[in-house]
C-alpha cells in the first residue's frame, strides 16, 4: 500500500476547497513591535504585523525579556520533567500564586497551553461529576469542544449568548443533576462578550457550574487585568476562569483559576496535566512578571483601548466594511474565501502589511474576514497606512466599499 497518496490526497482536498494554509515566515524585533521582518521568497523585508495575538506586546517588555533571561542563566533551560516525577520548579509555584491573585480564587494550576488547559480542564471537571451536563455554547473555542467530547459527558449546545435556550435546557435537566456551562467571555472571531452576570443568575437558579474562558480577555481588562469578568465585578461569581500566558502576557502558556478543591482535583487526575512536562522556569518567571506588571499599570491598556477606536473610526470612515465589535478586535468582512486569501496576500506582498486570512473551518464558510488586532504600538501612521491599503486591495478585487471613495 503506498499510504503517502492517502496524505496527498488530503492535501488536494484542503487545495480543492481553497482552504490550504500557508504561513509567512516571520523574524519578531524585539523593541520594534510590531514591526517585523518577513523572510519572504525574495528575501528578507521589514514588515507591520496587524494580526498579532501579542495584544498589548508584552512578549518585548523589557520587565518580562529581563525575567527570562535572568531565570534562563540562573534555572537553565528546561523544567526537566514532569510536575509528579520531576518535582515543581519554584518559577511555577509563584506564577500560581500569582495567577490566583489575579482572579481573587484560592487555586491556580498551570498547564502547557490555553489549548490543554480547556483540553483537560473541562473534561476532568466533568467526568468527577456523576452524570454530568455540559451546556456548551455554540460558538466556543475548538479546545472547549475538545474538552467536552473527551469528558464522554452528555453535552446540550446553546446557540450563542441566547439565555432564553439556555435557560430552557437547564430546567429541562433538573434541579438534582450536575450541570457545567462552558462559555468564553469575548468571542474572538466575532468579537463580541457573553452576558457573564445573566449567565450566573441562570447558574445559581438551576444549580450549574460554570466555566469561562478569559483568553482573549486576561490581562487586557479590569482594573488589575483580570479579565472582562473582573471589570463587570463578576469574577467571584465563575466558578472557574481559563486564561492564557500566550496572548496578552507575551509568554507561553495556560492556566485554570478556581477553588481549592476544584484545582486539586483538576491537579490530581488531569492526564493532560499529569503527563506531560511542566513549564520552563524562565517561562515561568517572564508570565509571572507581565503580570505582576499588568495588576498595577494602566498605560497598556488605556493606549490598546484609544488605538482600536481610533482604527476602527478611521476604517469605517475609509467606508471598509467592519464588523460591529464590542472588544479590541476589528474583524472586517469579506465573504469569500479566494479574496479573502487575495487581500492578505496583496497586503503583505504589495503593501508590508500582514493580515492572515480567517476562512473556513474558523469562521462559517461565506463569513470569511480579515480580523485585525491594534496593539498599544500601533501609531497613527500605520493605521492611516493599513486603511490606504485596505482601499487599494478592496478596489482592485473589486469587495464592496460602503461608500464611494473621492478619486485618488
Ligand atoms: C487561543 C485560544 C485558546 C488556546 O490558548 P493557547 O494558550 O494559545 O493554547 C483557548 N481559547 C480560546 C478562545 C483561544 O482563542
Amino acid at each position: 500500500m503506498d499510504y503517502n497518496t492517502f496524505f496527498s490526497k488530503a492535501l488536494t482536498r484542503l487545495h480543492d476547497e481553497r482552504r490550504y494554509r500557508v504561513f509567512a515566515d516571520l523574524e519578531r524585533i524585539a523593541g520594534r513591535f510590531p514591526q517585523t521582518i518577513w523572510h519572504s521568497p525574495q528575501g528578507p523585508r521589514e514588515i507591520i504585523v496587524w494580526c498579532s495575538n501579542d495584544y498589548l506586546g508584552m512578549g518585548q517588555h523589557p520587565k518580562v525579556i529581563g525575567a527570562m533571561v535572568e531565570t534562563a542563566t540562573r534555572m537553565g533551560a528546561g523544567a526537566g520533567g514532569t510536575r509528579n516525577i520531576s518535582g515543581t520548579n519554584h518559577p511555577l509555584v509563584e506564577l500560581e500564586h500569582e495567577l490566583a491573585d489575579l482572579h481573587g480564587k484560592a487555586s491556580a494550576l498551570v498547564f502547557t497551553s490555553g489549548y490543554v488547559s480547556n483540553e483537560t480542564g473541562i473534561s476532568t471537571i466533568a467526568k468527577l461529576l456523576p452524570d454530568c451536563l455540559i451546556l456548551s455554547d455554540a460558538f466556543n473555542h475548538n479546545s472547549m469542544i475538545e474538552g467536552v467530547r473527551q469528558s464522554g459527558c452528555e453535552k446540550k449546545i446553546f446557540r450563542h449568548n441566547d439565555l432564553a435556550h439556555l435557560e430552557a435546557l437547564l430546567k429541562e435537566a433538573g434541579p438534582a443533576r450536575p450541570k457545567l456551562i462552558v462559555f468564553e467571555s469575548i468571542y474572538s472571531m466575532d468579537a463580541d462578550l457573553a452576558p457573564i452576570a445573566a449567565i450566573c443568575d441562570l447558574a445559581d437558579k438551576y444549580g450549574a457550574m460554570t466555566y469561562l474562558d478569559e483568553v482573549h480577555a486576561v490581562g487586557m481588562y479590569g482594573p488589575r487585568g483580570a479579565g472582562i469578568a473582573e471589570r463587570d465585578g463578576v469574577m467571584a461569581r465563575v466558578d472557574v476562569l481559563e486564561g492564557t500566558l500566550g496572548k496578552a502576557f507575551g509568554c507561553f502558556g495556560g492556566y485554570i483559576a478556581a477553588g481549592a478543591e476544584i484545582c486539586d482535583a483538576v491537579r490530581s487526575y488531569a492526564p493532560g496535566f499529569i503527563f506531560t512536562t511542566a513549564l520552563p522556569p524562565a517561562v515561568c518567571a517572564a508570565a509571572a512578571a507581565s503580570i505582576r506588571h499588568l495588576k498595577s499599570s494602566q498605560w497598556e491598556r488605556e493606549r490598546h483601548q484609544d488605538r482600536v477606536a481610533r482604527t476602527k473610526a478611521v476604517l469605517t470612515a475609509a467606508g471598509l466594511p467592519v464588523m460591529p465589535s464590542d472588544t479590541h478586535i476589528v474583524p472586517i468582512a469579506v465573504g469569500d474565501p479566494e479574496k479573502c486569501k487575495a487581500a492578505s496576500d496583496m497586503l503583505l506582498s504589495e503593501h508590508g502589511i500582514y493580515i492572515q486570512p480567517i476562512n473556513f473551518p474558523t469562521v462559517p464558510k461565506g463569513t470569511e474576514r480579515l480580523r485585525v488586532t491594534p496593539t498599544p504600538y500601533h501609531d497613527d501612521h500605520m493605521i492611516d497606512a493599513l486603511a490606504q491599503a485596505l482601499i487599494d486591495v478592496w478596489q482592485r478585487l473589486n469587495l464592496p466599499l460602503k461608500r464611494a471613495m473621492a478619486a485618488e
